[in-house]
């Protein structure tokens, strides 16, 4: 785009260097291009006007004609107010003014008919409008002529005291009068007829001053393409290059250890989704390119035995393999698990996490140097710099949303050549959608569980079936069962949690005395060595409840386990609810999760409870989960997470668009793989502007 959108905001009229300064600050708005695409967040139709007799409370902002019957002064001093009271033949309303009075009382004529607009609010049956807009119906006519939808701009508390909605909206004007004359086009003729997209001069000029909703539309799914084309053209480039690098580690053998495995230690035979997701990392291992592949599976579909294969395939072939986990209980529990199905075999593992003591440090950090470890198992502690593997393969990194963007990157950089990577993820999102975040990534599935899993029964009770809660979770132990009761962490109000979960745990110890029940507790701001006694006593079924915060919730394997109760299961998120429940069923026994909550509910909260009694399948509550919360929201904290900033275009919604811009996209990278053409400069801008964001992304190796 033209230099003219990379002039600083401070030159647009009605700006000016100190109201510059507060943009930037508060919105982040430094250019004028920045201002321009500031866009609304949303409209007002001003073409509906409304009797005064028809307006309901449900409607947010309104406009109606009336006439002034009089006017009333009340209070004094800062408590003083104008009322004015008007009508039309339907009913009345009182308009209301506490500051600027003096301005509004000399426009306000009584007998004459105005247009008013503002916010209907009820006062014992009667309409009143706080600090309505009036104007005479002359100036309401002359206004007609420009656009009948009018943008609201986002703005924060400091800023609106100085530009309010009409000042927001003259600013808008005064830039793009600067530049509407002087604006380039960057996408070529032929891709904005293919694609049937306006001129970027219509969309801007749309998007603040809709001239109607289908000229709206077209500019909103204009603007949306170029956020979503500039974001691909920077995916794809970075697939192509992954690709013409041809650097990936050859796994060609299947050797002794995997056949081993396979034909002697395995416990039980692999589902055909799992045997699936082998194949196709097998398939990828021998190409030469490196892979980079995200494995979606549904709490205790078996994806720690697909890791496992994998890494004894690189084993196969003379490489080392990590797996990283998110919590040290998880790391333990995975090196356990592996420990266990390997033994016998000669295949060496060693773990490493932040808790390890200087002897397991220095086994783990020595045997992956020197090449005598084959497999490490731990925890973030993996990224540090001092540890260095002397031939690393392949990388297993599980329930990936745990970890930053960055610090995935950081375990990639320990090779020259980049290693395969495998990362694994219980919480389920589209295919589509996991370009976008993931950029360059191949997605497998496991859609099925091992056999023999009975549907976890879900209920939710309120806090006064406490006394049958505890009958049943009697009965389920004297049937020789475990239970598991989690309370809610949340950061802001640790101190108050932490109460709850003592509170609970003294609660329960009473309810269920010593000697015939045990009861152990298990959060984050014990001791690692104590968390660990505690989940040994609980795992060797010495215990019989396991009180915890959702530190159990990711990946923790204990098949004896019936019953997850949650207590205050209103404060979790749905995809963190499931994560939990997947704590039991993982035996053959039927088993139980029971969400507590007390009676009052907000709405979203009951449908998400009500969700989870209603279904087991985590890839369906996953998309109820993106309704239920509003793409804005999670849109919110996954552009935090890979960095990018979208203006308009939203991934979670705009999937369609997605992938015309994902083919977009791969068209034009292999007619002019660089973008030089001459008519592609536009295009090269536009990938350099969304480069920032994607450059710390997945995909981004060595
Ligand atoms: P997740 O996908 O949630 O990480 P896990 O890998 O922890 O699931 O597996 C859950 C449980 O299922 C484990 O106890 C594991 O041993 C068991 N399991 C895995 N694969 C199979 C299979 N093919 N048949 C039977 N049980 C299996
Ligand atoms: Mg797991």
């Amino acid at each position: 785009m033209e230099r003219i959108l990379d002039n600083e905001v401070k030159f647009v009229a009605g700006v000016g260097e100190a109201r510059a300064k507060l943009l930037e600050r508060e919105l982040g708005i430094r250019t004028v291009g920045d201002l321009l695409s500031h866009y609304p967040f949303r409209y007002i139709d001003r073409t509906k006007t409304y009797r005064i007799g028809e307006i309901t409370e449900e409607v947010s902002l309104v406009q109606f004609r009336a006439r002034v019957t009089g006017t009333a002064y009340a209070g004094a001093g800062r408590k003083r107010r104008f009322t004015v009271f008007v009508s039309d033949p339907t009913g009345s309303a009182e308009l209301v003014w506490f500051q600027g009075i003096k301005w509004i009382e000399k426009r306000i004529e009584t007998g004459r008919e105005y247009l008013v607009f503002g916010r209907p609010s009820f006062f014992r049956g009667e309409l009143s409008l706080v600090h309505p807009e009036v104007e005479t119906m002359e100036q309401a006519l002359s206004r007609k002529a420009e656009s009948t939808m009018q943008g609201i701009y986002s703005t924060t508390e400091k800023l609106s005291g100085v530009l309010g909605t009409k000042g927001f909206h003259r600013i808008v004007c005064n830039a793009w009068e600067l530049v509407r004359n002087r604006l380039g086009e960057p996408l070529p003729e032929a891709l904005r007829q293919r694609y049937g997209l306006v001129t970027l001069h219509e969309a801007l000029h749309n998007i603040h001053f809709p001239q109607s909703p289908e000229a709206l539309r077209q500019a909103q799914y204009r603007l949306k393409f170029d956020e979503l084309l500039g974001i691909q053209l920077n995916i794809q480039s970075r697939r192509s290059a992954r690709m013409a690098r041809n650097n990936g580690f050859l796994f060609p053998k299947v050797g002794g250890v995997f056949r081993t495995f396979y034909d002697e230690k395995l416990p039980f035979p692999l589902t055909e989704a799992q045997k699936r997701v082998i194949r196709e990392i097998r398939r990828d291992t021998v190409t030469g390119y490196q892979m980079n592949r995200l494995l979606q599976g549904d709490v205790g579909s078996g994806k720690t035995l697909v890791a496992l294969m994998s890494m004894l395939l690189a084993v196969d072939n003379g490489f080392q393999a990590c797996m990283m986990a998110p919590t040290e209980i998880l790391a333990r529990q995975h090196y356990a698990t592996v420990c266990r199905m390997l033994d016998g075999m000669e295949v060496r593992t060693a773990v490493l996490t932040g808790a390890s003591n200087a002897r397991e440090r220095r086994a783990a950090l020595e045997g992956i140097a020197d090449g005598s470890i084959d497999l490490l198992i731990g925890t973030h502690a993996l990224l540090e710099d001092r540890v260095r593997f002397a031939n690393l393969g392949f990388v297993v990194i599980d329930e990936q949303h745990r970890f930053g963007v960055e610090q995935r990157a950081r375990l990639w950089t320990k090779n020259e050549q980049p290693p395969h990577i495998l990362v694994m993820t219980a919480t389920p999102i589209p295919r589509t959608l996991a370009m976008t975040l993931y950029g360059d990534l191949d997605v497998s599935v496991i859609d099925e569980l091992p056999p023999g899993r009975r549907p976890v029964r879900t209920v939710h009770y309120t806090d006064a079936a406490r006394m049958r809660l505890f009958g049943f979770m009697k009965q389920e132990i004297r049937k020789g069962r475990q239970v598991y009761v989690v309370y809610p962490l949340i950061k802001e109000s640790e101190a108050m949690d932490y109460k709850d979960l003592t509170d609970g745990y003294e609660a329960i110890s009473r309810d269920f005395p010593l000697p015939e029940f045990v009861t152990t507790v298990c959060h984050g701001k014990m001791k690692p060595a104590d968390k660990e006694e505690s989940m040994r006593q609980f795992k060797s079924g010495e215990a019989h409840i396991m009180v915890a915060t959702s530190v159990i919730e990711v990946g923790v394997d204990v098949p004896n386990a019936t019953v997850m109760v949650i207590e205050s299961a209103e404060r979790f998120g749905l995809s963190q609810l499931h994560q939990l429940r997947g704590r039991v069923g993982r035996g053959g026994e039927q088993s139980y999760c029971i969400l507590m909550s007390g009676e009052k509910l907000s709405r979203e909260s009951r449908a998400r409870l009500d969700a989870m009694c209603q279904t087991g399948d985590g890839f369906r509550l996953a998309e109820l989960d993106l309704k239920l919360r509003g793409a804005g929201d999670i849109n919110g904290t996954l552009q935090s997470g890979m960095a990018l900033d979208l203006k308009i275009a939203n991934p979670t919604l705009d999937t369609q668009l997605l992938t015309l811009t994902r083919d977009a996209a791969e068209e034009l990278l292999a007619r002019d793989r660089t973008l030089a053409l001459p008519e592609h400069a536009g295009l090269r801008e536009l990938k350099q502007r969304y480069a920032g964001g994607a450059e710390r992304d997945f995909s981004m190796i060595s």
